[in-house]
């Protein structure tokens, strides 16, 4: 699986690059909008890690994640869960993702 190396998140670019980290899989600079994940894993963990980065950033933009050192234990049991609910529902439903990229393209090329 491809993992992308940009990503339009809220409307902001990011940055997903691939890095040899420290003993984390990933992680998210909301700074610097940079989405990091460990070039040693696999491609189904990398996969889901970024589902995981992606659901701090949506917790994070909701302003439903304070401060992970506070409530860390809690966001990433519910990073983990939801991600890993996000990735699975995404491999399933590759085909669907295939026509709402379709419909995407013709809605913005409408738009401009
Ligand atoms: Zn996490």
């Amino acid at each position: 699986m491809k993992i992308p190396t940009t990503l339009m998140i809220n409307r902001e670019d990011w940055d997903v690059v691939s890095e040899p980290t420290d003993s984390r899989w990933g992680r998210a600079s909301y700074d610097g909008h940079e989405i990091g994940i460990n070039s040693e894993l696999s491609p189904r963990q990398k996969f889901t890690t970024l589902c995981h980065e992606l659901m701090h950033l949506f917790l994070f933009e909701a302003g439903a994640e304070i401060d992970e050192k506070l409530v860390n234990t809690n966001v990433e049991g519910l990073c983990n869960a939801i991600g890993n609910q996000l990735a699975s529902f995404l491999e399933d439903n590759c085909e669907w993702q295939e026509e709402i990229d379709t419909t995407m393209r013709e809605y913005l090329k409408e738009k401009k």
